[in-house]
């Protein structure tokens, strides 16, 4: 079994696998260059971007060997023009430029900016006919059925980066869907997950930042905190597994060990179990359709217990907000999303409180659905700016918010 496994992986000598990263400053970006680092001549890199670090940028464009490396914030372009001069990498910035390096022939990109701001390169990609590993969930909670056709008539797989939609995806590879119950993706409960209302209502942006068992960036972090990131898995799940909201379901299980979980008709459970660590299913999208190779090892007999409870839907409302919109369909889901993002970080900046969230999104929901005619973008422009009226109800809300 083992050598037959390992025959499967591809090997140093096959010529190495091309990919472009988007968002490699970020927490992704850094497990996805980690795992390219344990693999050396499997990867090479293309293309890298970031949103304003320059210095972080070109530090790992250099040390990639990448050929171009952008910035979306024009602004950063004279330090990173400076950072790589007489390197031969080429140095750009704009967002035309990250889409420009999104739409690079290779054989993967890997989607991990956060939020709408990936909508568009992801966009290009996936229309350049690039196989996507997709971490940038976003995409499908704005414009999951754009995006789903698209893949389809392209013929171009995507891969879920997210732990739980990873592990899902490879319990139900190969397997007829017929045959599929249900879907429930795992959830750690964050670190609020015994605080009360009142408690909660008094949290500051540090004690949200605090996760408990996974180290992320800032905006999914506070998503983990008020469970919106599973309601927004809920609906990625929706797009990437062609399931109803009634097949699927959210489980707290606070050691994040378990994943992801599958029903078959006939009533036995499959469970995909690892350490909670994203360059697990980073590993699996950048060597699929073959094996990843994982030196972590899952000792059971370590951890002991693992416990599960059905999320609280009165103390974390978001989780219900997401799933109504769900429900809802159409442009719903893309306006929860976008409202989502503004109140985020109206928290993170101090100008709502950390309750205020889901009341912001669950308005701007409601506030859209009287105003908006169109039932579903039909085009990535028109998700945009289905997006920006979202962006501009939330703002609109926040700005009469009594803490304000
Ligand atoms: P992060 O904040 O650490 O990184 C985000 C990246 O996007 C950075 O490279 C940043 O420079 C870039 N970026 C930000 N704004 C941009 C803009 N306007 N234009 C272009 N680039 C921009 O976030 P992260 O934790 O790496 O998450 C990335 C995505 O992956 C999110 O959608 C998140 O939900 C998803 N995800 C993350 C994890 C995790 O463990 N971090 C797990 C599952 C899913
Ligand atoms: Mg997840």
């Amino acid at each position: 079994m083992v050598a037959a496994r390992a025959a499967r992986v591809p090997q140093p000598s096959a010529a190495p696998r091309r990919i472009s990263i988007l968002g490699a400053t970020g927490s992704i970006g850094g497990s996805t260059l980690a795992v390219i680092g344990e693999r050396p001549g499997a990867y090479a890199v293309e293309a890298v971007t970031g949103y304003r670090n320059a210095a972080a940028l070109s530090a790992i464009a250099r040390a990639v060997g990448a050929r171009m490396a952008a910035v979306a914030d024009p602004g950063a372009y004279g330090e990173l023009k400076e950072r790589l001069a007489g390197t031969g990498i080429v140095a750009e910035a704009g967002p035309a430029a990250v889409i420009e390096a999104a739409s690079r022939p290779v054989d993967l990109v890997v989607a991990a900016i956060v939020g709408a701001a990936g909508l568009a390169p992801t966009w290009a990609a996936l229309n350049a006919g690039t196989r996507i590993a997709l971490a940038n969930k976003e995409c499908l909670v704005s414009a999951g059925a754009l995006f789903m056709a698209a893949a389809r008539r392209g013929g171009v797989p995507i891969l879920p980066v997210d732990s739980e939609h990873n592990a899902i995806f490879q319990l139900i590879e190969g397997r007829d869907l017929a045959t599929v119950e249900r879907i429930v993706v795992t959830a750690s409960g964050g670190p609020f997950r015994e605080w009360s209302r009142e408690r909660m209502a008094a949290a500051t942006p540090e004690d949200a930042l605090r996760h408990p068992t996974w180290t992320m960036g800032r905006k999914i972090t506070i998503d983990s905190a008020t469970l919106m990131n599973k309601g927004l898995e809920l609906i990625e799940a929706h797009h990437l597994f062609g399931q109803p909201a009634s097949k699927l379901g959210v489980l707290v299980h606070p050691q994040s060990i378990v994943h992801g979980l599958v029903t078959l008709a006939g009533g036995y459970v499959l469970a995909a179990l690892s350490p909670p660590d994203m360059r697990t299913p980073i590993a699996h999208c950048l060597a699929w359709p073959e094996g990843g190779i994982s030196t972590r090892q899952l000792d059971l007999a370590a951890i002991g217990r693992l416990d599960f409870a059905p999320p609280d839907e009165a103390r974390f409302p978001a989780l219900g907000v997401a799933r109504a919109a769900l429900e809802a369909g159409g442009t719903a889901t893309n306006i929860l999303s976008a409202a989502n993002e503004v109140a985020v970080d109206a928290f993170l900046s101090g100008r709502i409180g950390f309750l205020e969230i889901a009341r912001i999104v669950a308005e701007s929901v409601e506030q859209a659905a009287a105003r908006i005619r169109v039932r579903e973008p039909e085009s990535i422009d028109e998700a945009l700016s289905i997006d920006a009226e979202g962006r501009r109800i939330a703002t609109e809300l926040i700005g009469r918010s009594p803490s304000n």
